[in-house]
């Protein structure tokens, strides 16, 4: 069959402003129509090649179409596609007994869904089963979802289009030293974010709420990396407070922060954990996982259509034993280090950058604006000039200034330096 056209982007505009929901945003002036990836790269229709370094928000770890992960999912497609919970079937079990290899502490079981957002929802509603409460807190930056509650659970106003969220969640500041909400100096704070939180359950709610919900770093709010202090005396608070944690690991689990899971880097065992993203190598996925305990608790029957079907667990699976297999963590803790030296020696020269921060490949690059342009234009004009100069980048934080590097965690060091090398030819444009 001959290759069909690719239709080019002002087509896919017209049919997008006339068919999508208009909600459904997309990046840059000049967008292009991607139609093909391969490892680090994505080609669009007129032929130009771009560096993913976004990786689709955190999903390619293994770069786009990864060929033992295409085998894995094409046998898989021939062979059995669907057949939901309601059947038994091995590849769901396998990828359980698989999550449950990595995995941090006692946390062993699990349910899978689509998305992130369906994985926070469910895990809202074990924690309100656990514990018999139904308050939660969250962080003030943080994102947990589209769907109503996850919605409600965010605290970044770019994300929260709701206005009538859901009741009984409280926002709290985040560990965010760099910005620090109290105005204080990582030493000398005693640690008031964490104060925060107990006056939060003592002030604003019952006194007895189910859960906090965590992102171990914040993607969406800027790449905000707590103090190493932050998450052990945390946990203590919410151990007195009778409260679960929630780790939401959708965007820094796998690998990403040069962890398994972020939470590892400061030996915290959560008690429950949300995922999806980077698990299903580019297909849907989500989860939430737990102790034997916690999962004690929720045994009326539950079912998603497409959670753990064959493909995706297929997938998950081979993921998993790549990751495992070529220590692919590590490699990211080892690359995210070079790109941060490379991208803080760039903040040294250029005044347009007023912070380097992040944890393995999860990098975020704070961008200030100038004279003529605010920060969050300033930051747009670099995203766009890097895709024209081929290379994609990310943009996060509250004021929408952040540029977040998350690329393949297979990625080359070489590839990296190459970037780094076009974004500060970028920044002399400026
Ligand atoms: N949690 C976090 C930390 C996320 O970054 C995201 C998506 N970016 C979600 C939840 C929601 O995931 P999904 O889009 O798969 O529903």
């Amino acid at each position: 069959m001959p290759e069909r056209k690719p239709i080019g982007p002002d087509a896919i505009l017209v049919k997008k402003r006339r068919y999508l929901i208009p909600c459904t945003y997309h990046f840059y002036k000049d967008a292009p129509q991607i139609v093909r990836g391969q490892g680090v790269y994505v080609h669009d229709s007129q032929g130009k090649r771009y560096m993913d370094l976004y990786s689709g928000v955190s999903v390619h770890a293994l770069g786009h179409c990864y060929p033992e992960l295409v085998e894995a999912i094409c046998k898989q497609v021939e062979t059995l596609q669907h057949t939901t919970t309601i059947y038994l079937t091995e590849p769901i079990v396998n990828l359980a007994e698989a999550l449950a290899g990595v995995l941090p502490g006692e946390v062993c079981r699990t349910f899978f869904c689509s998305s992130g957002s369906e994985a926070n929802e469910g895990a809202a509603l074990l924690a309100t089963l656990h514990t018999g409460r139904d308050e939660f807190l969250a962080f003030q930056h943080g994102l947990h979802g589209r769907t109503k509650l996850g919605m409600s659970l965010t605290g970044l106003a770019f994300w929260r289009t709701d206005p009538h969220p859901v009741g009984g969640i409280t926002h709290v500041p985040p560990p965010d030293c760099p910005h620090c909400p109290f105005g204080q100096t990582y030493g000398d704070c005693r640690f008031q974010c964490v104060s925060a939180v107990e006056t939060a359950i003592t002030t604003a709610t019952s006194g007895k709420p189910a859960a906090m919900f965590v992102e171990p770093i914040q993607g969406n709010g800027g790449i905000t990396v707590p103090p190493p202090e932050y998450f052990p005396k945390l946990r203590e608070l919410l151990d007195r407070h009778e409260m679960l944690l929630i780790a939401d690991e959708v965007q820094t689990g796998f690998g990403r922060t040069g962890k398994l899971f972020a939470m590892n880097h400061w030996n915290i065992v959560p008690d429950i954990v949300t995922g999806g993203k980077a698990l299903g190598g580019g297909t849907p996925i989500g989860f939430f996982s737990t102790t034997d305990d916690i999962a004690a608790s929720y045994t009326r029957p539950g079912a998603s259509t497409f959670g753990g079907n064959p493909v995706t667990a297929q997938a998950g699976l081979k993921f998993l034993e790549i990751l495992r297999r070529d220590s692919l963590a590590e490699r990211s803790a080892t690359l995210g280090h070079q790109l941060q030296n490379r991208l803080k020696e760039l903040m040294q020269k250029h005044d347009v950058i007023t912070d380097v921060r992040g944890l393995g490949l999860m990098v975020g690059v704070e961008i200030t604006g100038g004279s003529s342009l605010s920060p969050a234009e300033c930051t747009d004009r670099i995203l766009e000039r890097m895709k024209n100069a081929g290379y994609l980048l990310g943009k996060t934080g509250p004021g929408r200034n952040v540029l977040t590097w998350m690329p393949p965690l297979t990625s080359e060091s070489e590839e990296l330096l190459e970037a780094a090398a076009a974004f500060e030819n970028v920044l002399q444009t400026l």
